[in-house]
């Protein structure tokens, strides 16, 4: 098996890889990192999970190791794009760690918090700047940084960023970019702007494209409680209090959604807090905390806050409501079953979402309620006779499920190691249409 010894990584990193703990290096790692150090642009299709954090920040830290000159006042020598203030703190812990023997200065300038010390941070020029496309056009608008002196560009979670409507800053934050530079863009998905993103700006890109070896739906034991909406918060607490349960993310589908159902579970004694887009970055990073140290022990989310939160000993998942789009179950319950534990995730289901979830069964090949009205039973025409189809949000959906629970399904794979590891977000099989977030759903 190839060491990060056997790609040449530079002793520094190599040191850092060491206190980490990583020996090798993951598919994605192994194939981008040799790439990137000659310098290419590179299109890399991977999902968090994979390492690709790694992949990039390796490369960059490396050319940092060999870099003379100061960076120039207001400039920023490499560019890392983000979509959510989460991923950035994220992204820029991953360059502090890796770079921990580097001599270097990075920052993060996000939306949401104070623009006073950020603009202090840029004056004094920055190695490596990790950023949110908006506050960072606002810093381009206002003079406080230059882009003309970047030689190196990340665009990660490319598809994300087109999710959250941020394509426009992005090309713009591309103009302002010299033509000689590395462009570097990751994305768990091809949408065909991104595509064209890809062929707008990059030259003769290297791809990459990198599936995770398991995919989560296979690692983490999953089931389904057909429950009416009115009963749900109640048999959630019910569901939460019990001593398994040592840690744990509820996913709602709206931030409304996500305060009621966490002043319920307080009101039940649970140690709850919520995280949503209309919390303040503050609130955020002190429930984030508390979630980590344990002072919290159940975070209730949506999904845009809660994409790439990388927290470990995530004994369990709850889904609240069953999401819109099919790939976000994927995601949720990627949030469990990390670096090798094992994991649970369990849906709480009106009888209004079974045409989701036949959406959600279809996406990941199985079936997790067992009542006659699968993907599968509907495709082998063996689907028991249901009531006519209700209309809702433009999907099947059908009435009258079984108000019974399924025995937990769990399909562990063969596929060990690294997988178990990383076990992280399956990257779609094909790709389906994308349905944008509904307002209320960062
Ligand atoms: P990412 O896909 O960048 O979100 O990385 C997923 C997780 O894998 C992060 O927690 C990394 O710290 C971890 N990781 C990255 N590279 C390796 C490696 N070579 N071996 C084991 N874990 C790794």
């Amino acid at each position: 098996m190839t060491s990060f010894n056997d790609l040449g990584l530079a002793e520094p990193l190599l040191r850092a890889l060491d206190r980490e703990g990583y020996a090798h290096p993951t598919p994605i790692q192994f194939r981008s990192i040799p790439a990137l150090r000659e310098g290419r642009d590179l299109v890399g299709i991977a999902q968090t999970g994979t390492g690709k954090t790694a992949a990039f920040v390796l490369p960059i830290l490396e050319r940092l190791l060999d870099a003379k000159a100061a960076v120039p006042s207001r400039c920023a020598s490499v560019l890392i794009l983000a979509p959510t203030r989460e991923l950035v703190g994220q992204i820029n812990d991953q360059v502090q760690a890796y770079g921990r023997f580097v001599r270097f200065h990075s920052t993060t300038v996000i939306g949401g918090a104070a623009a006073r010390p950020q603009i202090r941070a840029l004056q004094s020029g920055l190695d490596v700047l990790v950023a949110t496309p908006g506050r960072l056009l606002d810093h381009l608008g206002s003079g406080a940084l230059r882009l003309d002196k970047t030689t190196t560009v990340v665009l990660d979670e490319a598809d994300q960023m087109l999710d959250l409507g941020f394509l426009p800053a992005i090309r713009q934050v591309m103009r302002a970019l010299p033509v000689e530079r590395q462009t570097i863009l990751f994305s768990a998905t091809m949408p065909k702007q991104i595509r064209a993103l890809a062929d707008d700006f990059m030259t003769d890109p290297v791809e990459v494209s990198v599936t995770p070896a398991a995919r989560p739906a296979d690692l983490v034991e999953q089931s389904v409680l057909p429950v009416p909406a009115s009963e749900k918060r109640a048999k959630l607490a019910s569901l939460l209090a019990k001593r398994e349960v040592s840690r744990a993310i509820v996913f709602t589908r709206t931030k409304r959604g996500a305060d009621r159902v966490c002043r319920h579970l307080e009101g039940a004694g649970l140690r709850a807090a919520a995280i949503h887009g209309n919390k303040s970055q503050n609130q955020r990073e002190r429930t984030l905390a508390a979630f980590k140290d344990g002072r919290v022990t159940i975070l209730v989310a949506t999904d845009i806050a809660a994409r790439g939160i990388d927290i470990d000993g995530v004994s369990h998942v709850f889904n609240y409501e069953l999401p819109n789009v099919p790939e976000a179950y994927v995601h949720r319950i990627g949030r469990t079953a990390r670096a090798g534990a094992s994991g649970t995730a369990v849906s709480l289901m009106d009888p209004e979402e079974r045409g989701l979830l036949r959406d959600i069964e279809k996406l990941i090949g199985q079936t997790l309620l067992d009542d006659g009205q699968s993907y599968q039973d509907r495709k082998s025409g063996t689907a028991k006779p249901r009531k006519p189809q209700q209309r809702r949000r433009s999907r099947p959906q059908s009435q009258g499920s079984k108000p019974q629970g399924q025995a937990p399904r769990k399909v562990e794979s063969d596929e060990a190691g690294l997988a178990r590891l990383l076990a992280k977000p399956q990257k779609p099989r094909r790709q389906r249409r994308r349905r944008p977030p509904t307002r209320d759903a960062a």
